[in-house]
């Protein structure tokens, strides 16, 4: 049986697979990041969030690999995906590229999910059906 929710699952990639890109980034970081501060806080949160159990890092590798253009670039180069479709293979269609780890909001109907940058931000409504964004439970 055809379900039009999966498709969308399909393109985005498994926490191992995000695991192996933090890994190789983290190894790669001198070639991607210029400036030597913005690379050792980047290779802070890739360190803690590949420290993170199995089956919990996906929401912090996600927004850890995106929210910097050069990382999405890399990841761009490196997976051959294209830098237009590095954010959708990440994480589905995303309301921003630059929000840092927030409260996770999804649509009740799953198409659609963004990060708050806080708890009392408006979480708006899901761009494809209108429904009002809900706390995901991870
Ligand atoms: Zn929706």
């Amino acid at each position: 049986m055809w379900e039009p929710e999966n498709e969308n699952e399909d393109d985005k990639m498994t926490e191992e697979q995000l695991r192996e890109l933090a890994r190789a980034l983290r190894v790669e970081l001198a070639g991607v990041i210029d400036d030597a501060e913005g690379r050792r806080l980047l290779a802070s949160e890739l360190d803690e969030a590949l420290e993170l159990p199995a089956g919990q890092a996906k929401p912090t590798l996600v927004a850890t690999l995106r929210a910097r253009r050069e990382t999405r670039e890399w990841i761009a180069i490196r997976t051959g995906i294209g830098t237009a479709d590095v954010v959708r293979a990440l994480a589905g269609p995303l309301g921003t590229l630059t929000a840092p780890l927030g409260v996770h909001v999804v649509c009740p109907h799953g198409d659609y999910d963004r990060y708050l940058e806080s708890s009392n931000q408006d979480p708006g409504r899901c761009p494809n059906d209108g429904a009002k964004l809900v706390r995901a439970d991870d």
